[in-house]
């Protein structure tokens, strides 16, 4: 079946009591059993497992092209689930030097004490990526397009590059969505998302899941860390994802082609020195990302002329487009990133990042024109 059938049919089901085309949401925490233990149903107790986050599972794991789904409470979760699965004391880790910034924190404040080394790659560079491999390289980490500059990684590539000294590589998805990259083809063992976003799609649930490529250890450690360690998404969370997930395919064509035309505007706007859009003729990663993506994408970063004081300018002018973190939803959001991200930054002052959302194009273009034009 297509992607955009999987979307709506995968993972659902009639219920058998009551019929109900929508599944209903199954609260309770614990499920009949025999008194020698023997299940009647597929359920033991909810951080085990639960119907609602079951077919989550099943549905995300089919539109990836994964072996199994694991789902849990976020998507930083679903990062450290791959982290605490795959590292040990000594290991060393590669992230991306243009990477969600919780990821750099996360090696930074919590696996430090632990003894987990982590060195930060030009992952647009299949050269920088094998020169930075140590012998005690177990994990490679990408994300394409990156964080805040769309920075794109050649996932076959590198996919290859840690598979010839036996590291995992893994790649966060969360930007490209099922939809438009599928990594586990490209050799990847694992997939991230962040379900908060795109798969999610309407800013008002966390979520976040991992997709393995195959049956094996990695699968089984995953599974064991969520039933054990629980850090899992409630039944109601696991419902509100799956019901989003009915229009994801129609929600990232309006994301793309409205972002493809804002990039463009931008790109001849005057008070812009600099957009970062892959599906931009003449950007560095068009060629690229023709070729392992099927959809750029909805989001977008621009550098505004006169660095910090203009890009400020611009988000306290915007309208139609609120000035908030995250991504990925109906409504478009612009944020000036390094603001955010704090001291230590990698990110240009004049830089801002937009989630292009599914407002009417005309209406998005003409509010960043305005503020455009008032700014310094
Ligand atoms: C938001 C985000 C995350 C973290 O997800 P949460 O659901 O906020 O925990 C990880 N990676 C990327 C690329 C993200 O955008």
């Amino acid at each position: 079946m297509h992607t955009e059938t999987l979307a709506i049919h995968a993972g659902r089901l009639i219920d058998p009591t009551t019929q109900a085309v929508t599944s209903p949401i199954v609260l309770s925490t614990t499920f009949r059993h025999a008194p020698d233990g023997t299940l009647y149903s597929p359920y033991l107790y909810t951080r085990y497992d639960n119907p609602n986050r079951a077919a989550l599972e099943q549905c995300l794991a089919e539109l990836e092209g994964a072996y199994q789904g694991i789902a849990f409470a976020s998507g930083m979760a679903a990062a450290m689930a791959v982290f605490h699965t795959v590292l040990k004391p000594g290991d060393h880790v590669l992230i991306p030097e243009d990477c969600y910034f919780t990821i750099r924190r996360l090696l930074r404040e919590i696996y430090a004490v632990w003894g987990i080394e982590y060195s930060l790659v030009d992952m647009t560079s299949s050269d920088a990526v094998r020169a930075a491999l140590r012998p005690t390289t177990r994990l490679v980490w990408i994300e394409s397009p990156s964080n805040p500059r769309l920075l794109l990684t050649d996932i076959a590539a590198v996919a290859e590059i840690a598979r010839s000294v036996s590291a995992y590589c893994v790649a966060d998805n969360t930007w490209a969505t099922p939809l438009l990259q599928r990594p586990l083809e490209l050799g990847c063992d694992a997939v991230i998302h962040s379900t908060t976003k795109y798969i999610a799609g309407h800013s008002d649930v966390l979520g976040g899941i991992v997709l393995v490529r195959e049956e094996g250890r990695l699968y089984e450690r995953l599974r064991t860390y969520q039933h054990v360690a629980g850090p899992v998404p409630s039944p109601f969370d696991s419902w509100l994802v799956l019901r989003s997930i009915s229009t994801l395919p129609q929600r990232m064509k309006v994301h793309c082609d409205n972002a493809l035309r804002l990039a463009e505007f931008l790109s001849s706007h005057p008070k812009v020195d600099k957009v970062h859009y892959p599906g931009l003729r003449k950007n560095p990663f068009y060629a690229l990302a023709t070729r392992q993506m099927k959809g750029f994408g909805g989001m977008l970063s621009f550098e505004v002329h006169g660095g910090y004081e203009a890009a400020i300018a611009v988000c306290e002018r915007t309208q139609v487009i609120t000035c908030a973190t995250s991504l990925g939803a109906v409504e478009s959001l612009i944020e000036h990133r390094a603001s955010i991200e704090g001291a230590d930054s990698p990110t240009p002052q004049g830089l801002l990042r937009m989630s292009v959302g599914l407002e009417n194009y005309t209406d998005l273009q003409d509010d960043i024109a305005q503020a455009l034009d008032a700014a310094p």
